[in-house]
């Protein structure tokens, strides 16, 4: 690597996804476009989602209910258009996957089915400071059960001195916990390090001591390469708005592992959509779940956040994650590299990368704390066009995406954190 922006240049030209950029909108900023490194908390709008979008409310106004049969995408089978792309994006067989809700409603559902404590097995591990939605699901669904959260929550928290979490720190304590354990949830990339875990070991370690393992995959999905069958894992959630480029609040995506497809024994939250779809319509009593993960539905497809995804899933189709993930690598390592070469070439300012320094335990994401100023920096950034994001109490996110980022992006954001921090 070269600390140089025709090094910059030079790798967006061979880069065979370049292209991909024009796809998306980018904010304006002094009349240019900014240099968005936000996607990992809403990524940038595909340029197809509006005439996605307005295709089904032109369906609904020339068809009204007709839509669900008529429509050019019929309503009715709606959320099967999903199912296919989203298989491929998480390394799932077609009926492990299915799209519905939001993500904390998901998790909720899932750990219904999932978490089922009794007096002797109901601890649940998970990552300590983990999302605050996902925490609270947690505390509530401990307490819904009748146990206290202090005791039946155990949260991971790095060796002194540490910022992120080792493999062998996790399953150690998992079979510590051994059978008072009734479930491993963790995210696939925790949001604020930036750290991605070995989903596979972890799985495997909660099974050895008879745990379930489940993963908020909300900053993974997209980003990762995942092979939920493969790894076995339990069940996993995620929502579609990050790295899925699918609009504020779209919505999520489920796997259940195909062992559970007929496991009719699970207990489940039950709603008409994932009744037998054979019977959806006889009114009949009795809910049979549908095969495999669709029989977690509840209500009918949300077709108008589903139009958006569909339209976003499709360009990740033509993508193919294996390249997004190769070009991701690369690009994450020259923001790396340009983050190190600003701290060896100035005294004022020292950069800290909390994230992990192998690529293989992490995303896109580099999670920055600065000695000094860091908020003030964060501000002078924004003032200069770039979007990045700032967690409390220190943090500065910066997510560059495969997707839609490019080398000359990394560039122009080591030059301004250059000028901003010497002026
Ligand atoms: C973004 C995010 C959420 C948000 O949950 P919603 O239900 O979509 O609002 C939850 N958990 C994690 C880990 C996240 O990163």
């Amino acid at each position: 690597m070269e600390k140089s922006l025709a090094f910059a240049l030079a790798q967006d030209q061979t880069d065979e996804l370049a292209s991909f950029r024009s796809l998306f909108h980018f904010p304006k900023h002094a009349g240019k476009p900014v240099v968005y490194f936000c996607g990992n908390s809403l990524g940038l709008q595909p340029i197809t989602a509006k005439d996605a979008v307005l295709q089904e409310l032109e369906d609904w106004a020339n068809l009204g209910v007709e839509g669900h049969f008529a429509g050019r995408n019929p309503w009715l089978h709606y959320h099967k258009l999903l199912t296919a792309p989203t298989a491929r994006l998480v390394g799932a067989k077609p009926h492990e996957v299915v799209v519905m809700n939001n993500l904390t409603v998901n998790l909720h559902l899932l750990m219904v089915s999932f978490y089922r404590p009794n007096t002797k097995r109901y601890k649940i591990l998970m990552e300590g400071g983990a999302f605050p939605s996902d925490q609270y699901a947690v505390e509530s669904q401990v307490k819904f059960h009748g146990f206290e959260p202090d005791n039946a929550i155990v949260e991971l928290v790095p060796r002194a001195g540490e910022h992120t979490l080792h493999t062998s720190d996790i399953t150690a304590k998992i079979h510590e916990l051994g059978d008072t354990l009734a479930l491993v949830l963790l995210g696939g990339v925790n949001y604020y390090t930036g750290q991605a875990f070995d989903m596979q070991a972890i799985t495997a370690a909660a099974h050895s001591v008879g745990a379930k393992a489940g993963f908020d995959l909300a900053h993974a999905a997209g980003n990762l390469l995942l092979e939920l069958h493969d790894w076995k894992v339990d069940f996993a959630t995620w929502c579609s708005y990050k790295y899925l480029n699918s609009g504020a609040g779209g919505t999520s995506g489920v796997f259940v592992h195909e062992k559970y497809a007929q496991d009719n024994t699970l207990p489940r939250f039950a709603g008409w959509w994932g009744h037998n779809e054979q019977e959806r319509f006889l009114m009949k009593k009795g809910f049979q779940p549908m095969y495999g993960a669709e029989g977690w539905q509840l209500s009918n497809a949300q077709i108008l956040p589903m139009a958006v995804h569909k339209a976003s899933l499709e360009i990740f189709d033509k993508a193919t994650l294996p390249k997004l993930r190769a070009k991701s690598l690369r690009l994450t390592a020259f923001t790396e590299f340009l983050i190190e070469a600003f701290n060896a070439e100035q005294e004022q300012v020292k950069i800290n990368i909390l994230t992990p320094r192998n690529p293989t335990e992490r995303g896109c994401q580099l999670s920055l704390v600065f000695d000094t100023k860091g908020k003030a920096i964060h501000q002078e950034l924004t003032a200069a066009g770039i979007v990045a994001d700032w967690r409390e109490p220190n943090v500065i996110r910066i997510a560059p995406v495969p997707l839609y980022n490019s080398f000359e992006d990394v560039w122009r954001f080591y030059e301004i954190l250059k000028n901003i921090t010497l002026s």
